[in-house]
């Protein structure tokens, strides 16, 4: 029997605000543990929670940059109870029955396919802290209250998903948008974004969902999708054997690659859900998500359509040149400022974007400035140096120098290109002299000696001649004569 996959994503990112959600305790990460609390975020008696207006902004910039249809009038709070050494309350303050927001979408490519997937809701809540188990001779466990209160956004997708590559192109177009909107900064590594798939599968063909498990504890996007595959499988081998998956929340376990059940999946009762009784509900005006409509960045699919079409380039290109917003920014001012548009686009894709990936180049912080690397490809395009010695020579020494202009850089180093004619013709007379046989070869018809004939030049100039004047000078010399 075939089957197949149904595949909903349950994802919590930590909004960017300074301060947490119910109290200004700040939100900075790596601080030294239980130094960002304070008797509200610590569940301490008689405090008090406040709101955070900068969250629920937040929120409704996610409500608007994921198209939701419906934003909620007045968002309400309420209390979830349960006990967990990381939740000093005894409740996590969260939304229940009126998210803040319902409906939206979001496109997905698979194998230059698009797909769009529904946005179940969005909700905001709080974080809760988290526990640090010690490995080795002592049996203790250690909690760290500073991530108590960070604002949290609940995004829940519709069960629109069928593979772990969906699944995974999910998480990745939510990251970009999340990020480019300035929303999160949905560092996976940090915490800050984290996923929770709820897995079924059924007989191709059936309309019924089958019974569904969630998988915990995936901190990377290739974990989610071994671990969807995983869970697929297992799925497969429960109603190949004719039994009934249970539903229930498993654990994935990395170095074991495997998952395995934690507990059976809780329902909504078992949270004893009621109106948190220490915030009133805030009337949410149509003007707010107006405005934060009007103010919304332009989306990362806008822009790689606009980088296409406005700048001539490839889509592979852009999808590097906009990669993120610092990104595009460094790109769009490189373009703008040397006037060639494909030339910028060549030195991000294949000079910048390595900087990056060794670690070289921080995007938020070019090494090199915009206009500085203008220059050099401008530098490039005059000839006065060559497009080779730029990429390895003159920009790693800007790279390493970020004063350095690129005019001094190439003089430093030694690699003015020889663009004057008349010295380069003396050369070019002097490798013609020298290889007569070549020559008549040549003129007998074997054209590809031209290669050879560049070279020998190239060897005299070490390597500094103008290759487009070496080429003009020798045709003509070699086809006259
Ligand atoms: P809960 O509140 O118990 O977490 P929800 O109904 O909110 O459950 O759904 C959580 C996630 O599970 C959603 O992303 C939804 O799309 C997905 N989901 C619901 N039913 C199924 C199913 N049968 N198979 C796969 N995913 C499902
Ligand atoms: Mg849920
Ligand atoms: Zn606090």
């Amino acid at each position: 029997m075939e089957y197949e996959a149904i595949i909903g994503m349950e994802v919590h990112v930590q909004l960017k605000t300074a301060s947490k959600i119910y109290c200004g305790c700040s939100t900075a990460f790596g601080a030294e543990p239980n130094t960002q609390t304070c008797p509200v975020c610590l569940g301490l008696p008689g405090a008090l929670p406040v709101l955070n207006r900068k969250a629920v902004e937040l929120g409704l910039k996610a409500a608007v940059t994921l198209v939701c249809d419906e934003i909620v009038e007045r968002a309400a709070f309420a209390r979830k109870n349960y006990f967990y050494p990381d939740l000093p309350k005894g409740y996590q303050i969260t939304q229940f029955g009126a998210p803040l927001a319902r409906h939206g979408r979001i496109e997905i490519e698979v194998e230059g396919q698009q797909k769009e997937i529904g946005i179940r809701h969005l909700l905001i809540e709080e974080d809760a802290g988290k526990l640090i188990h010690s490995e080795g001779e002592s049996d203790v466990s250690f909690v760290d209250f500073n991530r108590c209160g960070v604002p949290l956004l609940e995004i829940v997708s519709e069960p629109d998903l069928r593979t772990p590559a969906e699944a995974h192109a999910y998480l990745a177009a939510l990251k970009e948008v999340i990020e480019y909107a300035g929303i999160s900064d949905a560092d996976m590594e940090k915490g800050q974004m984290r996923c929770e798939p709820n897995i079924s599968v059924r007989p191709r063909g059936y309309k019924e969902f089958g019974t569904r498990t969630e998988l915990k504890n995936l901190n990377s996007f290739r974990n989610v999708e071994r671990a969807i595959a995983f869970e697929i499988e297992r799925h497969i081998g429960i109603l190949e054997r004719g039994e009934k998956v249970e539903q229930a929340t498993m654990l994935w376990d990395e170095r074991a690659q495997r998952a395995s059940p934690m507990r059976v999946k809780e329902e909504a009762h078992d949270y004893r859900y009621f109106p948190e009784p220490d915030l009133t509900a805030v009337t949410l005006g149509r003007d707010l998500a107006a405005q934060i409509r009007a103010e919304l960045p332009e989306l990362p699919r806008a822009k790689r359509a606009r980088f296409v079409s406005g700048y001539g380039i490839a889509p592979e290109q852009a999808a590097v040149c906009a990669s993120s917003p610092a990104v595009a920014d460094y790109f769009e001012a490189v373009a703008k400022a040397c006037g060639d548009g494909n030339e910028a686009a060549k030195w991000i894709v294949g000079v910048v974007a390595s900087a990056v990936n060794e670690g070289k180049w921080d995007v938020n912080a070019p090494s090199v400035a915009a206009e500085k690397l203008a220059a050099l490809i401008r530098l490039v395009a005059d000839g006065a140096v060559s497009g080779i010695a730029a990429r390895e020579n003159v920009f790693p020494a800007m790279l390493e120098r970020p004063g350095l202009e690129p005019e001094e850089a190439v003089d430093e180093l030694g690699l003015r290109q020889m663009s004057d004619e008349a010295r380069l013709e003396a050369v070019v007379d002097r490798v013609i002299a020298a290889n007569p046989g070549e020559v008549v070869r040549y003129r007998r018809g074997e054209e590809k000696l031209l290669g050879y004939f560049v070279g020998q030049v190239m060897e005299e100039t070490k390597g500094r001649a103008n290759p487009k004047i070496v080429n003009q000078l020798l045709r003509r010399k070699l086809a006259s004569g």
